[in-house]
């Protein structure tokens, strides 16, 4: 730890905030939204802001860019694909990164937007 540690943490501050990918429900929880890549389907998930999404200290400091993360699977209803994806936040839910295996992370608008079938 120490020197690099401290080079890491300085940056925190200065990390942009992506807009739009969360959404707040008081008093516990957080939604954040993903689509599979195997089928599609839309997910939503909330999470507890208590006990599912922990600071980023210690060991956890190092290894990603925000203040706060969450590590989860996230299955659909669509298929059996898992959706593995470790979300990085700032101290105020905002998203700054993310790593998702077979999906993606989508913004709350793409979320509600119906599906256009041609
Ligand atoms: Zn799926």
């Amino acid at each position: 730890m120490g020197f690099l540690a401290r080079l890491f943490s300085r940056g925190k501050g200065q990390t942009r905030a992506k807009q739009g990918y969360t959404s707040i429900e008081r008093p516990h929880g957080v939604w954040v939204y993903f689509k599979c890549h195997n089928c599609g389907e839309k997910i939503p998930l909330r999470l507890r802001t208590t006990s599912e999404i922990q600071k980023r200290e210690g060991p956890d400091a190092e290894l990603g860019p925000g203040t706060l993360f969450v590590t989860k699977t996230i299955v659909g209803n669509e298929c059996y694909q898992r959706i593995e994806a470790t979300i990085d936040f700032d101290s105020r839910y905002n998203v700054v990164s993310s790593d998702v295996k077979n999906g993606e992370l989508i913004t709350k608008a793409e979320f509600e937007r119906k599906d256009e079938h041609e």
